[in-house]
């Protein structure tokens, strides 16, 4: 049992040891009708602890919580105050950095070491940038006719309240990149983790409201997609839907959003190419195949799970990558000394072993992995694996999310171009060579919404991110996410 361990601090262990209620309008309670979900350990599949589960009704008073709060004392807040909120919420998440660590390798089962160095200091980050934009949300003036005859100018304004819809890859990261920036351009939040992993956001919870921020500002329901969820998108009172998931999901919720033209942005699936030209460094090669397909498990959107290898370097490139993916340490993700934690969930476990039959018995050759590994656990732990194989199999054309790489031989330039585009996505790609002019000029012909030289899953608050195509619509991170947080409004005054 998870709890036993000797790697959980005292404070982790007590706030997982009693069923854990939403938040609506700064009271932490149970769902209209006392619904809740367990929260299972990925590492062992026993439930860890209850959570309130939402319903329409608990959806219905965080949006309502949450228009009282956006027309009350949150719109009288001065732009300094709401920024001094922001850099007040990310200095608490650092001082408990320790803790949403560990409540997050826990409920995902991600290693702790990731958690420690990516999920929480890229979270806390997000919160700085955001707080920083909060004063510097200008508009124009603008000359829209002889001198002195109109004044002429543009204002940015909150939308009203924000849904926001998170996945369970990286929860409290995710979360981040829509509070952050809704909450800066003066917007109130209700959001909805995903049902596997709603645990750092209830913690998230406790430290706004520990910063101050005003009750209903923000709001945490946690619940099931088909119902909080639904909910949510449909409610009149939502003026944006900010969605990161599923592309299947991406795309019901843009056509529920059209119904009253609620705003959305979809950060989607992918199936990026991980790309090796013939001059890249083979070290630096290898451990960008590891670093694109088993960092998180392979549990992620942006993962390099096509890795494009020249034909003449390619049994040695794999079995470079396969024998150091042989050996990492897969384990309980809370244990200094993991390297690759179990997957989330027993459905996700059983997505990634149905998409590794489909590639044996497709005809990929199996390199490594391939398999459940029982070693590592009872719980939802799958081998890191590498298959050889073709453009067509199912494993090289859909997003498998998890800890699966398909290596694809190729011959020249040209061709791995058109093949890494061939594909309905375009969240992101890598390409290695040390001639950094070709890199370039193969990184403008990439249709994806972020491309890496020489690395991968780079990311920070400061670079947009969001996809080409069925990856998604809009862009988070960096300017570019003010945009969507706010209405732009020209008011024209006649001087004559
Ligand atoms: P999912 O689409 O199943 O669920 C995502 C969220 O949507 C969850 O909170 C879920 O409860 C909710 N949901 C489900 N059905 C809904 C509905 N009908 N209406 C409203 N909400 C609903 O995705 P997942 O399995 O949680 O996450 C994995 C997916 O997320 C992968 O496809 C991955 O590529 C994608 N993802 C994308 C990014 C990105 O930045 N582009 C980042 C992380 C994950």
């Amino acid at each position: 049992m998870v709890l036993e361990s000797e790697w959980i601090s005292p404070e982790v262990r007590d706030f997982l040891s009693r069923p854990r209620p939403m938040l609506i309008g700064g009271r932490w309670q149970d769902s209209a009708d006392n619904q809740r979900l367990w929260v299972k350990d990925p590492a062992s599949g026993e439930n860890l602890v209850e959570v309130a589960a939402g319903g329409a009704e608990d959806i219905d008073r965080a949006v309502k919580a949450a228009d009282k709060a956006f027309n009350g004392r949150w719109s009288r807040i001065t732009p300094a105050e709401r920024a001094r909120l922001l850099w007040k919420l990310a200095d608490l998440i650092e001082e408990h950095a320790q803790e949403f660590s560990e409540i997050e390798s826990i409920n995902t089962g991600k290693p702790i070491t990731e958690t420690m160095l990516a999920d929480v200091p890229l979270t806390v980050e997000h919160f700085r940038y955001f707080a920083g934009w909060v004063t510097k949300l200008t508009g124009e003036t603008l000359p829209v006719s002889a001198p002195g005859r109109y004044l002429a100018y543009t204002r940015r304004e909150p939308l009203g309240v924000v849904g926001a819809i998170v996945p369970w890859n990286f929860p409290l990261m995710i979360a981040s990149w829509k509070i952050a920036p809704a909450l800066a351009c003066g917007n109130t939040v209700v959001i909805k983790p995903s049902e596997i992993t709603p645990l750092s956001l209830l913690r998230l919870g406790e430290l706004a409201q520990e910063a101050g921020f005003p009750p209903g500002v923000l709001n945490i329901v946690p619940g099931f997609g088909h119902e909080a969820g639904r909910a949510l998108v449909a409610h009149p009172g939502v003026q944006k839907i900010s969605f990161t998931g599923s592309t299947r999901v991406g795309r019901e919720i843009m056509v529920a959003a059209a119904d009253r033209f609620t705003r959305v942005s979809l950060e989607l699936g992918g199936k990026s190419p991980n790309i090796v030209l013939p001059d890249a460094n083979p070290e630096s090669v290898v451990g960008g195949a590891m670093m694109g397909i088993f960092f998180n498990q392979g549990e992620v959107c942006c993962a390099g799970s096509r890795l494009f290898v020249p034909k003449s370097q390619f049994e040695r490139v794999v079995s470079d990558v396969a024998r150091r993916a042989k050996v990492i340490h897969q384990g309980l993700g809370i244990d200094p000394s993991t390297e690759m934690g179990p997957l989330v969930s027993e459905a996700q476990m059983e997505r990634v072993l149905h998409y590794i039959e489909s590639g044996k018995r497709e005809g990929a050759e199996l390199v490594v992995g391939g398999e459940r590994n029982y070693e590592a656990g009872g719980g939802y732990f799958v081998r890191p694996t590498i298959f050889a194989g073709t453009d067509n199999l199912t494993i090289a054309r859909e997003e498998i999310f998890g800890p699966v790489l398909t290596a694809l031989p190729y011959e020249d330039l040209d061709e791995v171009v058109r093949r890494a585009n061939d594909t309905p996505y375009g969240l992101a790609a890598a390409v290695w060579t040390e001639d950094i002019r070709q890199g370039i000029k193969v990184a403008e012909k990439l249709k994806a919404g972020t491309v890496w030289i020489n690395g991968y899953n780079l990311l920070d608050a400061t670079s947009p991110w969001g996809g080409f195509k069925a990856s998604g619509v809009g862009r988070e991170m960096g300017s570019y996410a003010l945009s969507h947080y706010t209405e732009v409004k020209s008011t024209w005054v006649n001087l004559g």
